[in-house]
Formats: C-alpha cells, structure tokens, sequence
C-alpha cells in the first residue's frame, strides 16, 4: 500500500468519537508527535509497525514501542474514557 494511500485512511478514533484520518494519528500525540495509541488502533488496517519503522527516526521508533505495552495502555485508555465521562458530567477528575 502507498504512503498516499495509508495517510488517506479513515477509522472511528475512540478518543475523538469521530472518523479521522491516519495522517491525523501521526500528529495528534504530545508535541504534535504520533498519538500513543497509534499501533493499537491501525494493527487491524494494515502493517502499521513496519510503516512507522521505515518511516520513523530509529529513536522515536524505539520509544514507541517501548510504550506500546498493551495491557499499560488499555488501562490508560479505560482511565482516559473515565476522566472524559467525569468531566462530561461536571465532576472533578480525581
Ligand atoms: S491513533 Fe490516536 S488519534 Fe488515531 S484513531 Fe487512534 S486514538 Fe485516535
């Protein structure tokens, strides 16, 4: 698959609620880097590891994947979906 055609993309992105595409998952993470949850929501798609190892600096590689444990970032997605319904309703994030 092209680079053209994997930033064209689309997916329902489970932090915005909306489609959004994959050009977008690239720039939406802290400092407008790659967002945390890239791999786990693009593994289905397409090869999304090897498309970020061969387009990424070896080193942003590296910490990418040292932060992809899985089971870390479901727990900090379910806490992420917590605090939004939280604010949602006007509570205090605890
Ligand atoms: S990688 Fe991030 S921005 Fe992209 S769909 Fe997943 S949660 Fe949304």
């Amino acid at each position: 698959m092209s680079k053209q055609k994997i930033d064209s993309l689309k997916r329902q992105c489970p932090r915005l609620g909306s489609p959004i595409p994959f050009n977008y998952c690239v720039m939406s993470g802290e400092d407008d880097g790659i967002c945390w949850k890239i791999l786990d929501c693009w593994w289905e798609t397409f090869d999304v590891e090897e498309y970020l190892k061969a387009n990424m600096p070896e080193d942003a590689f590296r910490q990418l994947m040292a932060t992809a444990d899985k089971p870390k970032n479901k727990i900090a997605s379910i806490l992420e979906i917590v605090e939004k319904a939280k604010k949602a309703k006007g509570e205090e994030p605890r």
